[in-house]
């Protein structure tokens, strides 16, 4: 786990990349924040987790860090160590965690529960989509209070470190951490549409794999939204696709989500 500084002090302000190791935007998009060394106002940390996946280009080197919440100091598995190490970390800082994902080009935000962190912070970030996790949030970092989960766009592409950028300068205005005169655009907060993350989608054990639908944009029911070899899937009842993709994950293709409506202030 590498750890790096903009300001003075005891930050209570934090950016976290490479949670996944084959997610190499959040660690572009802080390279280039430290080159560009921002003056801030508050002090900012900044954490590259997963240093041993990110050289390997695996998501993981044991099991997924962000299944392994809390962590334990003494477990058997890296990651699990690390967990507890990066818990540490970031246990009294409001946190942006980057992402990327093989499912949706545009970024989006996603919390725990849609609480004040989320109603201050997500206004300032570059995007239109915030996703609530609850259900699903055990495991990982995002159940820890005043953490924010962005996906910044597609694994590996040069937008997805750019729109990393976006989403990092966006958190430190939103959390008071640039200084006022610089003001960076923000988002209309009306603008920014929130769906509940439901049943993920099993794969069950097929060999190829496809996607009809798009996240985001509602399946009707009755509707053929994937297939597993030659079968397909067809919807029990209408949803909202989230994080669904052919490969982006082992067993699930991604979730069923719930449109809730839009953040209010
Ligand atoms: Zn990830």
């Amino acid at each position: 786990m590498r750890i790096e500084q903009l300001g003075e002090g005891a930050p209570e302000i934090a950016v976290v990349a490479a949670i996944h190791g084959d997610e190499p935007c959040g660690v572009r998009a802080v390279e280039r924040l430290l080159a560009e060394s921002p003056a801030v106002e508050r002090p900012v940390k900044f954490v590259v987790a997963n240093e041993a996946a990110l050289e390997k280009d695996v998501r993981y080197v044991e099991e997924d860090l962000n299944r392994a919440f809390p962590g334990d100091p003494d477990a058997d598995t890296h990651e699990r160590r690390l967990a507890a190490d990066l818990a540490r970390e970031v246990r009294d800082c409001t946190t942006l965690s980057l992402h990327s994902t093989q499912s949706y080009a545009e970024p989006f935000a996603l919390v725990d529960t849609v609480d004040a962190i989320a109603r201050s912070v997500c206004p300032y970030l570059p995007v239109s989509v915030l996703v609530e996790t609850e259900a699903e949030s055990d495991g990982r970092l995002i159940e820890y209070p005043h953490v924010v989960e962005a996906e910044c766009g597609l694994q590996g592409s040069d937008s997805a470190a750019d729109n990393a950028v976006e989403l990092i300068y966006g958190f430190l205005e939103a959390t008071g951490a640039l200084p006022d005169d610089e003001p960076v655009a923000g988002y209309d907060q009306n603008d920014v549409e929130v769906y509940r993350l439901g049943r993920p989608v099993p794969k069950n054990g097929a060999d190829d794999y496809e996607v009809f639908a798009e996240n985001f944009e509602r399946v009707p029911e009755g509707e053929a939204f994937a297939a597993a070899d030659d079968r397909e899937l067809v919807a029990d009842e209408p949803f909202y696709p989230v994080l669904m993709s052919a490969y982006g994950y082992e067993n699930v293709f991604g979730y069923r989500g719930e449109r809730i409506g839009v953040l209010d202030g």
